[in-house]
């Protein structure tokens, strides 16, 4: 099983890490924590799930983003959603664990999340990918599977008010107050408990900001292996979870918030439960898991002399650094985290004209405060295992064919945001809290031993999960397969 925690930064489990004496305790009394390091520096959920599934970044997986600006389209897509509209696998370029069990009759793949793209993507190309739907408010699937719609009905989405566990625990384990600076809530809930979905815009949307998004992803999961027999025979089987409403809680109230020290203490317990059931259904021994993140976090700027930049900022910039040389115009098309593409218009420049122009919107993206590094992708992209350190880490961010022209990196501390959407944190950057998070690996054939309170000294380079997981197995490792 691979079990994603989505955002899930190594310093924040860390910081929670001897509170929490249930789940996470038992799994680090059969596993072993590591220190995963992400190889890229799309710390996003898209490209972070894909790389999990298939042991491949960006720049080989095609997943760039959690969308993207597709130039010869001329508009954004989500990493999930074709040309037609259809939600899939058709930007992967490369096949992930799904793909790697089906080349055994009767195996099975299944990946279940709130989010879409967290549950296709790990997968590769087939399988069966479930994820929530607010629309149905219910659990929708890639895959004609018939339990699901009675599984619906049997168990409506009555989102309660969300409430502390032990409030009075809270104040002295996060540090803070329940409104420290910088907290803006999500899904249209305010910076203090209580959390009442019926008094946000929707209801049945505000699920995912909410620790009930956890419980209905690990129900699902469990409803999944009783019906879809998984672990029930010797043909491998593969589970994918992922948290996305520990992503939602995080960007809405930080990690050190009380919001965010209630969902991990309410994941403590409800891991407990859930391994319980995978004993009793599977078999003690009979499962296997690797619990990590597709990226981690930044703390909150406010503590960190950081900041906050729109993605807009930046485009308008470009806009205006351009067209001091080509003259007023439409010269970028977008400017979304990490690249910014130029319309076609000033790609049809003069080649002088165009270069001066480029090296204006470089200079002007360099003299924010907020940004550290700004370059050609061509400068960077390409033959990543020629490379070196952070030109490495920056080729493999990038794929020559579909990114932008030039890319732009936030300094330490500071945070990308939407406009329309402003967040306590994010993640996304090159910097180690977003590229750091933890592994426990809980492999087959283990010993229990005395749980561990801290993580081994080494890391673990991130591109590797989806090869032990195939290993453990017993199947070619997704980056083995034929093309
Ligand atoms: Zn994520």
């Amino acid at each position: 099983m691979l079990f994603v925690i989505d955002q899930w930064p190594e310093w924040s489990f860390e910081d929670k890490r001897a509170a929490l004496d249930g789940g996470f305790d038992r799994l680090l009394r059969e596993g072993e924590w590591h220190v995963g390091r992400h190889p890229s520096a799309a710390t996003l959920t898209a490209p972070g799930h894909a790389l999990l599934g298939t042991g491949e970044p960006p720049a080989r997986s095609g997943i760039l983003a959690n969308e993207w600006w597709h130039r010869d389209l001329g508009r954004v897509l989500r990493a999930v959603e074709a040309e037609d509209g259809s939600i899939g696998a058709r930007w992967l370029r490369v096949p992930g664990l799904g793909d790697a069990v089906a080349m055994h009759d009767g195996a099975k793949a299944v990946g279940i999340s709130m989010k879409e793209r967290a549950a296709i993507l790990p997968l590769g190309h087939r399988g069966i990918a479930i994820w929530y739907d607010p629309k149905i408010a219910g659990m929708k699937s890639n895959s004609e599977i018939a339990w699901l719609a009675d599984y619906n009905r049997d168990h409506p989405i009555a989102p309660q008010p969300w409430t502390p566990l032990d409030a009075a625990r809270l104040p002295g384990l996060s540090g803070v107050a329940d409104d420290q600076p910088g907290e803006t809530g999500e899904k249209g809930f305010g910076a203090t408990f209580p959390h009442d979905p019926a008094k946000t815009r929707d209801p049945v949307d505000a699920v995912f900001a909410m620790p009930l998004g956890n419980e209905l992803v690990l129900d699902t999961a469990t409803a999944a292996i009783d019906r879809e027999h998984l672990g029930a025979d010797e043909v491998p089987d593969v589970l994918v979870i992922s948290l996305s409403a520990h992503d939602y809680i995080g960007h809405g109230w930080g990690h050190e918030s009380w919001e965010a020290w209630d969902a991990e203490l309410r994941l403590d317990q409800r891991i407990a439960t859930f391994v319980d059931d995978l004993d009793r259904k599977v078999g003690a021994g009979r499962w296997a898991m690797i619990v990590t993140s597709d990226h981690g976090a930044s703390p909150m700027p406010e503590r960190s002399q950081g900041g906050r930049l729109t993605h807009h900022q930046i485009q308008v910039a470009a806009n205006n650094a351009a067209s001091a040389v080509l003259g007023q115009g439409d010269w970028i098309d977008n400017a979304h985290y990490p690249s910014v593409y130029f319309s076609k218009a000033a790609l049809a420049q003069p080649k002088g004209e165009l270069a001066s122009a480029t090296k204006r919107v470089i200079n002007a993206l360099r003299s924010f405060p907020g940004i550290d590094r700004v370059d050609l992708v061509a400068n960077v992209a390409g033959h990543c295992e020629s490379r070196t350190g952070i030109t490495r880490t920056l080729c493999l961010t990038f794929d020559p064919e579909r990114s932008g022209d030039i890319f732009y990196m936030p300094a330490k501390g500071w945070i990308m945001e939407t406009e329309d959407e402003p967040v306590a944190t994010a993640h996304g950057s090159m910097n180690d809290y977003d590229r750091l998070v933890p592994v426990i690996l809980i492999p087959p054939g283990r010993h229990a031993h005395d749980p561990q309170t801290a993580p081994a000294t080494d890391e673990i380079d991130m591109v590797r999960i989806a090869p032990i997981l195939a290993g453990w197995l017993g199947v070619p490792a997704p980056s083995q397969l034929p093309r």
